[in-house]
């Protein structure tokens, strides 16, 4: 990799991001503070998702969760509740397990040094990088996607962001762009993450960017060629069945998902990978179908799921099902759902009780 210390254009980017992030940059969000439980809450958050979506999440849940402590003494479904809607659940669970770790056995001594905190669950460089920098000043870096793409665009890099190799060469480079005095490190990973969200995007507003005298790819004409990163990952069709089963009493049945696997721990509707699996459970609890609903495709990073739903009443006899969790409408936003479902039983009830579904969304 080229480096480009000697004319210069590595400082010019560094101060250039940091007098722009103190101008033009994101200020005032609810988590830019000292307090690290917030700190580290948001950096959570904010993985694979936007600030404008974490912002009431980040707000509902501090409220909830005041201080670690609560929420490492909550009980894992209502983090779960809280975090229905944000996506990629995995990262709820972390928070719950992390928080207990911080305050039973680091006892919050919160450490400075961006490897300790990567001992955490949901923790990777990036994220503890982001932690130690904002809540210590400490001359770390990140290097999320986002950032990936401005630093190939800017310096022209035109390595493959597949290959491990030119992510480890990226690590060392955005080190060597961190400003000399630590003072400005908040501003300049946040201005790093601002450009990355806000201006440098897929389609890119090079017009409002403080880099636009610099960047490389601009000059040269190559912002559509970069970053480069061939595409390895192999999208498998998968397909699910579903059974939506609806008592006398207009309750659905739930059931929570197993600890592993896709929607780990999340609530569901009884869910099956063949269709011979999906017949017996009718079968044997003599099923009745009333309605099959549009399939609905739902992609994971992996996996391109295609979802069949079909909606069954219980038999007049009492069957095994009639033990189960049987909740009604009102209360289905009590359980943390995988997001595919949340949709369809939206769809669901506006169709057979439009007055009801238009009462809870104007709650
Ligand atoms: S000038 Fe355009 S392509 Fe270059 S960093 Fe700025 S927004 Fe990105």
């Amino acid at each position: 990799m080229t480096h480009h210390k000697e004319n210069g254009l590595n400082t010019e980017f560094t101060q250039g991001l940091i007098a722009w992030q103190k101008t033009s940059g994101r200020h005032h969000l609810p988590w830019q503070s000292q307090n690290v439980y917030h700190i580290w809450l948001s950096e959570m958050m904010l993985q694979q998702t936007q600030v404008a979506t974490v912002l009431d999440y980040f707000v509902r849940f501090i409220q909830r969760f005041p201080t670690m402590e609560d929420l490492a003494n909550a009980d894992i479904d209502d983090v779960f509740a809280l975090w229905a809607g944000l996506g990629y659940y995995r990262r709820a669970q972390f928070v719950h397990q992390a928080a207990k770790i911080m305050v039973h056995q680091w006892k919050k001594q919160f450490p400075c040094e961006r490897k300790k905190w990567e001992t955490l669950p949901g923790i990777g460089r990036s994220t503890a990088a982001a932690i130690v920098a904002f809540a210590f000043r400490q001359p770390e870096t990140i290097l999320d996607g986002n950032v990936q793409r401005v630093l190939c665009r800017v310096f022209a890099l035109d390595g493959d962001l597949i290959q491990p190799a030119f992510i480890q060469q990226l690590w060392q480079f955005a080190e060597q762009l961190l400003p000399e005095n630590t003072r400005d490190i908040p501003a300049y990973i946040q201005g790093l993450m601002d450009l990355g969200a806000t201006i440098c995007t897929k389609n890119p507003h090079c017009e409002q960017c403080p880099q636009q005298k610099i960047c490389l790819a601009k000059q040269q004409n190559r912002i559509s060629e970069l970053p480069h990163k061939s595409n390895k990952i192999q999208v498998k069709k998968q397909e699910l069945f579903w059974a939506l089963c609806v008592d006398k009493q207009n309750r659905i049945l739930l059931v929570k998902r197993p600890h592993h696997g896709i929607w780990a721990n999340l609530f569901c509707l009884p869910c099956f990978e063949n269709e011979q699996a999906y017949q017996d459970f009718i079968d044997e609890h003599h099923l009745v179908k009333m309605q099959t609903l549009s399939a609905c495709p739902h992609r994971l990073t992996h996996r391109m799921l295609n979802i069949r739903t079909q909606v069954f009443r219980l038999p007049e006899k009492p069957s095994a099902l009639a033990n189960g969790l049987w909740i009604s409408f009102e209360n289905l936003s009590d359980y943390a759902k995988p997001k595919p479902l949340d949709r369809l039983l939206m769809d669901f009830y506006a169709q057979s009780h439009p007055s009801a579904s238009k009462k809870r969304q104007d709650k």
